[in-house]
């Protein structure tokens, strides 16, 4: 892929000689005359590089440089003539990646260009894997939902959000019933197929605001911004049915089913997390100890 370079110069020879050269040596090449054209360009341009002169009628190189890098992930060659009273410090203070001198040598020009890509592709490059790392971080590998970690950084998160703006906030937690009895007769990677199809469902009955997680060994928990103990009732029986309805395959010739128990609760202003996930978790065993495949719902404190 050609990289896109931008060209900021006053003076209309150098710009013409500047051009060329970038060109000859296989980049694409765009110009400005002054700095504000420079910026109205780089709206609609997919630049990667841009190299301006520093003394220009309007705006100055080195405030262009400064404008640029508050708003573009873009690197800035500033250059300046030997009289000019910028000085490198300046330049690189501004942001700039590097600073040529005037009249331009173009082949010293060429190895500052090819290191401050060469740079630049290094810093994409470990932004990547950063980026990857962090969703790494947070997710949980089996079902791809969001791991526990990150779960209780949500929730508190969450919380937060719903005391300040006094809105609804719903929990609900997800246990498979019987499970230790599915791996011990159809073995644990048959198990894990079901965490991952269970995973995958979960996420399909949510809303896009809605994050779900896998809690613990066979457990998940959901996370409902603006939705009331009802309104997350009726998602979670949704939910329920949903798997209930699934048939697993775990060997040849045999169809089995799955269910959960569920727990859902509502947030009470002020409580904390052990206060809100004991709740959830409360209302889960009554799930259970009621016969299972079920949903039950327990009220926040206040309106008890
Ligand atoms: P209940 O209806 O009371 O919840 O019964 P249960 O058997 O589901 O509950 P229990 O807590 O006794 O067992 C949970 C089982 O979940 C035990 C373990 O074999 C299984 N489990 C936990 N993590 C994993 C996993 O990552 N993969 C698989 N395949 N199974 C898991
Ligand atoms: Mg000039
Ligand atoms: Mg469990
Ligand atoms: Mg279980």
């Amino acid at each position: 892929m050609k990289i896109h370079t931008l060209i900021v110069e006053d003076d209309p020879a150098v710009r013409q000689s500047m051009v060329e050269f970038m060109r000859m040596v296989g980049f694409e090449c765009d110009v400005a005359s002054n700095a504000e054209e420079a910026l109205m360009l780089l709206k609609t341009l997919d630049t990667q590089l841009v190299i301006t002169d520093i003394m220009m009628p309007g705006m100055n190189g080195l405030e262009l440089t400064d404008a640029i890098k508050k708003d573009y992930d873009v690197d800035v060659i500033v250059m300046t003539g030997y009289s000019g009273h910028y000085s490198y410090e300046e330049a690189i203070g501004k942001g700039a990646s590097d600073f040529v001198f005037k009249p331009i040598r173009f082949q010293e020009l060429l190895l500052r260009i090819r290191r401050v890509l060469r740079e630049r592709e290094f810093r994409l490059e470990r932004d990547r894997m950063m980026a990857e790392l962090q969703q790494l971080a947070i997710t949980d590998n089996l079902t791809q939902l969001y791991n526990s970690r990150y779960f209780f950084s949500q929730l508190k998160m969450e919380m937060e959000r719903a005391s300040r703006y006094t809105h609804n906030l719903s929990l609900m937690l997800l246990d498979i019933d019987f499970f230790k009895n599915y791996n011990d007769t159809h073995g644990h990677l048959e198990g894990d197929v079901v965490l991952g199809t269970i995973g995958r469902t979960i996420k399909s009955c949510l809303r896009t605001m809605d994050t779900a997680y896998r809690y613990g060994g066979e457990e998940f928990t959901a996370i409902l911004p603006y939705t009331s103990g009802e309104e997350a009732v009726t998602v979670a029986e949704r939910i329920r049915t949903t798997i209930r309805d699934i048939t697993f395959s775990p060997a040849p010739d045999l169809k089995t089913r799955v269910t959960l128990s569920v727990g859902v609760t509502e947030y009470a202003a002020g409580e904390n997390e052990t206060c809100f996930v004991t709740r959830a978790d409360k209302a889960m065993y009554i799930s259970k100890k009621n016969g299972r495949n079920q949903v039950s719902f327990l009220p926040p404190p206040s309106t008890v």
